[in-house]
């Protein structure tokens, strides 16, 4: 079977609209199960010469006390161990949250190679203020607009290359 691949991040962040662009028009199935993954959605897409599955998420909040929110947050741990590389989708334009901050620990914890995306990086400008998204020390952060398709080649070359 194809290599898993799981969107998390908090809501807001762009995670379904980077579903919709990395699926694009070469969707053959989105394969949901429905009251199995209430909470996630699948659809089969290709990076370079890969095939992958793509698992969209509700956002996560790690710290929340509503049964709801947790049980998205269940959902996204999920999808996390069946992954077989994440991308961890953080939005350029504002200031990291305490709840993203529990979501990076509970990804290096996780032990899976986890690609990490600075979203709404609409154009260059917007690329450079996230400087405090910088700041976290990650190994490598892309600049992408999920919205526009900036920097999506450069993603998809590093699924690839994570598959
Ligand atoms: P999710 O909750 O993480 O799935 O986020 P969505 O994909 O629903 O997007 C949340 C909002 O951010 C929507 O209004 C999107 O249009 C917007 N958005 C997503 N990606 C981008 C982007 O690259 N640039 C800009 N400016 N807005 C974006
Ligand atoms: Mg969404």
């Amino acid at each position: 079977s194809y290599g898993l691949v799981a969107l998390v991040g908090r809501p807001n962040t762009g995670k379904s609209t980077l579903f919709n662009r990395l699926v694009g028009k070469r969707v053959a199935i989105v394969h949901d199960e429905p009251g199995v993954t209430r909470d996630r959605h699948y659809a089969d897409a290709i990076a370079g010469n890969k095939r992958y599955t793509l698992v969209d998420t509700g956002g996560l909040d790690p710290e929340s006390d509503d049964p709801m929110r947790q049980g998205i947050a269940r959902q996204v741990e999920l999808a996390i161990a069946e992954a077989d590389v994440v991308i961890c989708v953080l939005d350029a334009r504002v200031p990291i949250t305490p709840a993203e901050h529990a979501e990076l620990g509970l990804l290096r914890r996780s032990q899976k190679p986890v690609i990490y995306v600075a979203n709404k990086s609409d154009n260059p400008r917007l690329e450079t203020e996230a400087t405090d998204l910088y700041r976290l020390g990650m190994e490598q952060l892309l600049p992408v607009s999920a919205l526009h398709g900036r920097g999506t080649g450069d993603l998809e070359d590093a699924i690839e290359a994570a598959l």
